[in-house]
Formats: structure tokens, C-alpha cells, sequence
């Protein structure tokens, strides 16, 4: 079993600015990346809120370089995945792959969020084939062709705008009759020509062939529905945080994101931190997200420094 000071788990914002300043106190972390390295940041296009940037900076980029960063100041970055851990007393046991590995001193919890789905029979058979929750990751697979998506927040006219520039068109389907999205993003939608928004549309069933996607059924809330052609449905509509490892260890919320004493980032457990949209269903963003990592790391300091 391997002894470590502090071990972070996440590779978004928070996770990565947690690795800096805790290797720069000398607590040589170790950082477990999980599934998505870069975190959810690496499934968007430009940032241009994010300071520092004068021009904005590309999402990939940016986590490319705050990884660089962490690894220069002495954090060690493992792909594995924490499959288990065991909270009960310290040190606390992480299993990696399934293996129990590693003793810890302290924790630091940036798993980030995950993407929703409408939970439709038709949009789960067809993932993959023309149903995604990442625009960018996809988009390409759709040039010049129809797509939807599915949303009304700042994420889904940025997904939407995004596809724009690749698509011939795009459909918003809105379930209110509004935008929840900030004016800014809004404008944008409004003022992109081959941007359609279906207000009040639900989304009744996805259709689709041995090819993938081929259309959308969808309802008005005056009960008409219509079908229309496409080749690809994007999912926008929110995240839920990765806390199953810590369901019946950590006091969470009734979303499932972990709650935290405020104004700090002290979990229900001495020892463990939590940073980013794991413990943040407001906010959600990069910068946000690497402040609270910041601050997770300066809660954990003084607490081995104890
Ligand atoms: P939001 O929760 O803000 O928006 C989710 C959208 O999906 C809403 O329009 C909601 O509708 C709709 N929705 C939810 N469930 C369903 C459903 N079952 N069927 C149909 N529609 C549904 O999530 P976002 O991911 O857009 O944003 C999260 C946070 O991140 C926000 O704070 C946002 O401001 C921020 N963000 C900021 C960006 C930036 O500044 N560049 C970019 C992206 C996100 P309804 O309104 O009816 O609830």
C-alpha cells in the first residue's frame, strides 16, 4: 500500500489549482486525471471569461497548460480511476481499478459534474449515433447537416452557436418560453440566422434507423406535434455532480452535490476537501472552480500542517 500526504482526485480547474499551490507547500500530491482529463472545460470551444486572457484562450489549451503547471511544481498525475474509497478513519483507503492502493492523509474531491439526459428510451439507444451531450466533441460528425439542441441556459445557446458555424441548421428545443441563458449568450442565438428556437417543445421521442439519428418528434405545450429531419440531438440541459463514490461517507445535498461548512471547503470528514462543481451547483464555472481549489488546497495545508 502506497503512504501519500494529500491526494486529489479530478483534473478540471479545481483539481489542477489544488495540485499547484499543494505542491508548492512541498506536500508532493498526487493527482488521479479519471475518465476525462481537462475535466468538463475540455468539452467546450473558446473561453473568453476566463482573466488573463485578453482574447479569450481555447478550452483545451488552457487545461493543457494549468496540467503542465501542476506537473513542473511537482505534482504527479495518474490516469486511474478511484473506483472505491474508504472514509470511516484516517488514513483513508482509495482502491484504483478496482485494487486497494493507497493510504491518504487527506483528501481533496474535484470530480466535477456530468452531463444530463432526458432519460427517453429512443435517446439512450441512439448514443452515440447521432445523441450527444458534447457538441464539441461531436459537431464535426454533423457539417452541413440538421441538429437540435435541447436546452435553454447558457450552455445550450453555447452549444448552439457552436454547431451553427458547422451545421445548415440548428433547432433549439426550449421546454419554457423564454431563454434561461444570460443576455449575452441570448443575443447571440437571436442574432445567428440559422438558429431556430422551438419555445415551449418537448421532446417526445428521438427516431432513427440502423444509420443513427434521423429526427425528433416533438410536442408544443399546446399538445401539437411535428417531426422534424436531422441528423444529430445534442443534450444541454444541466449536470449532476460525480459523488457515488462518496454516497454514505460525505453529507451531500438532495442533488447529490457535497455539501461543505461555508465558506470554506471542509467536508463532513476531517481530512477531506471538496473544490469545483462538485460541491458548487450555482456557479459552475472555470474560474470559480479553480479558486475553490485554491482554497481546498489552503484548508488541507493547515490541517496536515496541524
Ligand atoms: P442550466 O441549468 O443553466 O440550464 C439548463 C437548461 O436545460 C434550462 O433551460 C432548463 O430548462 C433545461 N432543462 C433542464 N431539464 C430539462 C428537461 N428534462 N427537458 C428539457 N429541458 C430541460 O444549465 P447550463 O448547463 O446551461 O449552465 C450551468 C451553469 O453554467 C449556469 O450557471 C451557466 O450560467 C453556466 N455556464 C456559463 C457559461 C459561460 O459563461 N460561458 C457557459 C456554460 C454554462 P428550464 O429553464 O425550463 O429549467
Amino acid at each position: 500500500m502506497e503512504t501519500v500526504k494529500t491526494l486529489i482526485i479530478g483534473s478540471g480547474p479545481a483539481g489542477y489549482t489544488a495540485a499547484i499551490y499543494l505542491s508548492r507547500a512541498n506536500l508532493q500530491p498526487i493527482l488521479y486525471e479519471g475518465l476525462q482529463p481537462g475535466g468538463q472545460l475540455t468539452t467546450t470551444t473558446q473561453i473568453e471569461n476566463y482573466p488573463g486572457f485578453a482574447n479569450g484562450i481555447d478550452a483545451n489549451e488552457l487545461m493543457s497548460a494549468m496540467r503542465q503547471q501542476a506537473e513542473n511544481l511537482g505534482t504527479v498525475i495518474r490516469s486511474g480511476m478511484i473506483t472505491r474509497v474508504d472514509l470511516s478513519q484516517r488514513p483513508f483507503r482509495i482502491e484504483v481499478d478496482g485494487e486497494w492502493k493507497i493510504e491518504a492523509d487527506s483528501l481533496i474531491v474535484a470530480t466535477g459534474a456530468t452531463a444530463k439526459y432526458l432519460g427517453l428510451p429512443s435517446e439512450l439507444h441512439y448514443r452515440g449515433q447521432g445523441v450527444s451531450a458534447c457538441a464539441t466533441c461531436d459537431g464535426f460528425f454533423y457539417r452541413k447537416r440538421d441538429v437540435a439542441v435541447v436546452g435553454g441556459g447558457d450552455t445550450a445557446c453555447e452549444e448552439a452557436t457552436y454547431l451553427a458555424s458547422l451545421c445548415r441548421k440548428v433547432y433549439m428545443i426550449v421546454r419554457k418560453p423564454f431563454l434561461r441563458a444570460s443576455k449575452a449568450m441570448q443575443q447571440r442565438v437571436f442574432d445567428t440566422p440559422n438558429i431556430e428556437v422551438l419555445f415551449e417543445h418537448n421532446t417526445v421521442e428521438v427516431l432513427g434507423d440502423e444509420s443513427g439519428v434521423t429526427g425528433v418528434r416533438v410536442r408544443h405545450t399546446n399538445g401539437e406535434e411535428r417531426t422534424i429531419d436531422l441528423a444529430g440531438f445534442f443534450l444541454a440541459i444541466g449536470h449532476h455532480p460525480n459523488t457515488d463514490l462518496f454516497d454514505g461517507q460525505l453529507a451531500l445535498d438532495d442533488e447529490g452535490y457535497i455539501r461543505v461548512e461555508p465558506g470554506t471547503s471542509k467536508t463532513s470528514v476531517e481530512g477531506v476537501f471538496a473544490a469545483g462543481d462538485v460541491k458548487d451547483p450555482h456557479y459552475r464555472q472555470a474560474i470559480a472552480a479553480a479558486g475553490s481549489g485554491c482554497v481546498a488546497a489552503l484548508d488541507c495545508e493547515r490541517f496536515l500542517r496541524q
